[in-house]
């Protein structure tokens, strides 16, 4: 933070009219806000860089108002708190509370999805700091020293969970718990990850702590099924060094000729749906969350991969405050928390972002985190 009033944020520009010798993010100055009542200022200890700002940076998001800062989860200290900013138990915050909050603001509780469909994630009102926010909308985005949380946005205190095992888990820990909740396995089930991205690593943990007998992890590469294991997978498989048929043999083997029980696909390849279906037993269940973006079409067999095998699919789609604050629940709980302390992320000061993506977008890290602060 400069001394006169100013903070420093990584801006993304438009991808459509970067020049392609230069970084999509340029460090640069910004004013600090005027608070309006009941909001704050959040002095950023941590942002990260997942995949879904890779997409940002590659122009594969609809909605995006560049330029942005990006960084949808983070987490800091209320450095300035203007008027009552409580939780959702009611406690007000006060200045230097470290906390994390909500990246999704403005979900209308008053739409056709909201009220009819109890579809929240799919608001057509709702704004998402570090993604649908722009530098227009403020200091929206965590690669900045600072954020701005808007009137209205939901702030949670990080009490009892240090910043960097929350910050291992971040977007993707909350992602993972929506999908988890939405493959429902139940105490013995064997669950299927395919992906170990922070996202598949997440949902491992998760499937663990809900009592699965077995759970296994396609995935690459070696580092992350590494981590993997260390998150609770009984067994990993990295699909560049098999065909995949043998990756059927070895799912199969593992469950008795019959499939997963459940199957959780975070990959974002759209091929990994198919293979999904094909890994799942009959009347089991599969969960599509690693699409994330549109990266193309994907042909099944209806009658032999979903009518047959009365199989179930669900898609899932963001995250809402439940999953949030269900996050940070899960980490308060010591022998739980361990479990993301596998995870050691990277981090990156803001200079080096550009870096930080294209290490993501490889694969060549678990996680980058983005400190800030200089
Ligand atoms: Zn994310
Ligand atoms: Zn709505």
């Amino acid at each position: 933070m400069g001394t006169d009033g100013t903070t420093i944020a990584a801006l993304m520009s438009d991808p459509r009219s970067r020049d392609s010798n230069k970084p999509a993010c340029q460090v640069c100055e910004l004013p600090l806000p005027e608070l309006e009542p009941d909001s704050a200022l959040l002095r950023v200890e941590f942002s990260e860089v997942c995949g879904t700002d890779v997409h940002l940076r590659n122009g594969l998001l609809s909605g995006v108002p560049y330029p942005i800062i990006p960084g949808h989860v983070s987490c800091g200290l209320l450095e300035k708190v203007r008027g009552t900013v409580r939780d959702v138990e009611g406690r007000t915050f006060v200045e230097g509370d470290r906390v994390t909050f909500l990246d999704v603001h403005r979900t209308c509780h008053a739409c056709w999805q909201c009220l009819v469909a109890h579809a929240t994630t799919r608001c057509p009102d709702r704004k998402v700091y570090g993604i649908t926010y722009g530098i227009d909308d403020g200091l929206t985005g965590g690669w900045a020293g600072h954020i701005y949380l808007k009137p209205g946005t939901r702030v949670i205190s990080l009490d009892g969970v240090p910043s960097e095992t929350y910050m291992a888990g971040g977007c993707s820990l909350t992602t993972a718990l929506h999908a988890v909740d939405r493959a429902d396995s139940a105490s013995g089930d064997t669950v299927l990850v395919l992906g170990s991205g922070p996202v598949g690593l997440s949902a491992i943990a998760l499937a663990t702590l809900r009592g699965a007998r077995r759970v296994l992890c396609i995935g690459a590469p070696d580092a992350r099924l590494s981590t993997a294991t260390a998150m609770g997978a009984d067994g990993v498989v990295n699909f560049t060094e098999v065909t995949e048929s043998d990756r059927a043999t070895w799912v199969m083997d593992h469950t008795g000729g019959r499939g997963a029980d459940v199957t959780i696909e975070c990959t974002g390849v759209p091929a990994a749906v198919t293979q999904a279906m094909r890994y799942t037993r009959d009347a089991g269940r599969v969960v599509i969350v690693g699409q994330s973006t549109d990266h193309g079409e994907t042909s099944f067999n209806p009658h032999l991969d979903l009518n047959k095998k009365h199989l179930e699919m669900r898609g899932c789609w963001g995250s809402d405050y439940s999953h949030f604050h269900r996050s940070v629940d899960i980490l308060r709980v010591p022998g739980v928390a361990a479990r993301w302390s596998a995870i050691k992320p990277d981090r990156y000061p803001l200079s080096r972002v550009d870096e930080a993506l294209d290490l993501v977008a490889n694969g060549k890290v678990i996680k980058a985190l983005i400190i800030p602060q200089p």
